[in-house]
């Protein structure tokens, strides 16, 4: 495994030399006047991700910390305090989070429960004064997400997603090597993501009411997000069928979709999500030459090739790079690389995608 602690300088050199404009904006960034005070992040939903990705990572963050918790648990709330040394006054349950208003500490609500949840936690974060983070998929469907952009926007506060692959050199340089036709014009893209699923058959991620969906919420996510950000534009139409080889496991959820999904001029690309098969991939093809990603989209290490060679490119901690950005973003009164408005965008590829399983037809991207 060559994924070593994020060293910022690593990533600063390497990305201004490899990873060109994209990540150049990063570069710029960085150097804007900081005000003196790391700001403070409060994690809501003490869950895996928090637990083994989230809370490690803000022990690394250069503008921000773990300030506060808020859990449904007083074991975890005692464990969290003791272990990152977090002051009771910081520490809320669902029912108290709105008091959360009253905390100078914290700055930054990050939202890192089940899906049914996050529409709530945004709005009650926001109308509490505090940015907000709120995990990916953004919400159970488009419509979700149109409140949560407009609450934050009557709130006057910023509003991100969790979507760390922007912050990533790999999936950067695709950006870079894709919207830049550096290879000439993208003819074919390909990509797909998912695990076999072997958890409890009881957990929320596989009732719709909580999740919204099965693998394609989940994992195709990604895969939606890969299309895009490799073409650099928005995809007007999309056909899916779907497989289900475990039936009764996923009595509620999708398993596996497939799907063909339309760009502007009449460019299709492939794509697929599963929580049946084990991928994380994307292969694109241009005129003058190819270039891709495997493993493309966890959170370990990343690996990418062109038709000049595997990519050299850093393994930085995703979630590090992408609270310090937005810390970044607070300072400076900026809108997030990975706002409200592109959950949306995804999530009205997602809503299309249910309607076309239902249709049997090609459905419109609205
Ligand atoms: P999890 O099941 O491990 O944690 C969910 C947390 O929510 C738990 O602490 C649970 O106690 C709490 N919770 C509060 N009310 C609940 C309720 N009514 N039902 C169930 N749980 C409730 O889930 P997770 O894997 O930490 O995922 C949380 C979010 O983070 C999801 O949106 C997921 O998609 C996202 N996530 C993102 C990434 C990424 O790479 N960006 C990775 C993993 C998870």
């Amino acid at each position: 495994m060559k994924t070593h602690p994020f060293s910022r300088r690593d990533f600063l050199r390497t990305a201004s030399v490899g990873a060109g404009a994209l990540a150049f904006g990063n570069v710029l960034s960085s150097f804007a006047p900081k005000p003196n005070k790391k700001l403070g992040i409060a994690l809501v939903g003490l869950g895996n991700y928090s637990t083994y990705q989230l809370a490690p990572a803000l022990q690394q963050t250069k503008n921000c910390y773990l300030a506060g918790i808020v859990t449904g648990h007083p074991a975890k709330a005692e464990k969290w305090k003791h272990q990152y040394h977090i002051p009771d006054k910081n520490i809320y349950n669902y029912e108290t989070y709105d008091q959360v208003k009253n905390n100078p500490d914290i700055d930054i609500i990050y939202v890192v429960l089940p899906v049914f949840m996050h529409k709530e936690y945004t709005i009650r974060g926001a109308e509490a004064g505090k940015h907000v983070i709120c995990e990916k998929p953004m919400a159970l469907n488009a419509k979700e997400c149109g409140d949560m952009i407009a609450a934050c926007k009557k709130a006057d506060r910023l509003l991100s997603i969790g979507y760390r692959l922007h912050f990533e050199p790999h999936n950067m340089e695709v950006m870079r090597l894709g919207q830049q036709k550096v290879y000439g014009k993208v003819t074919s893209l390909d990509t797909g993501n998912g695990f076999t699923y072997r958890g409890d058959p009881n957990a929320w991620r596989l009732k719709k009411a909580m999740a919204g969906g099965g693998g394609l919420m989940d994992m195709g996510i990604y895969s939606i997000q890969a299309s895009r950000y490799t073409l650099g534009q928005e995809p007007v139409a999309i056909k899916a069928r779907q497989e289900k080889t475990r039936p009764d496991f996923f009595k509620e959820v999708d398993e596996t979709i497939y799907w063909e999904m339309e760009f502007p001029g009449g460019f299709v690309t492939t794509g697929k999500s599963s929580y049946n098969h084990d991928w994380s991939y994307l292969n694109v093809v241009a005129e003058h030459g190819k270039f891709g990603l495997g493993p493309a989209f966890g959170y370990g290490e990343v690996d990418g090739y062109t038709s000049a060679g595997p990519m050299d490119l850093p393994q930085v901690i995703h979630q590090a790079v992408q609270m310090d950005d937005f810390a970044q973003c607070v300072w400076q009164n900026k809108q997030s690389r990975v706002p409200g408005e592109e959950g949306l965008k995804d999530m009205k590829v997602v809503d299309a995608i249910y309607r076309s399983l239902d249709s049997g037809k090609k459905e419109k991207i609205v």
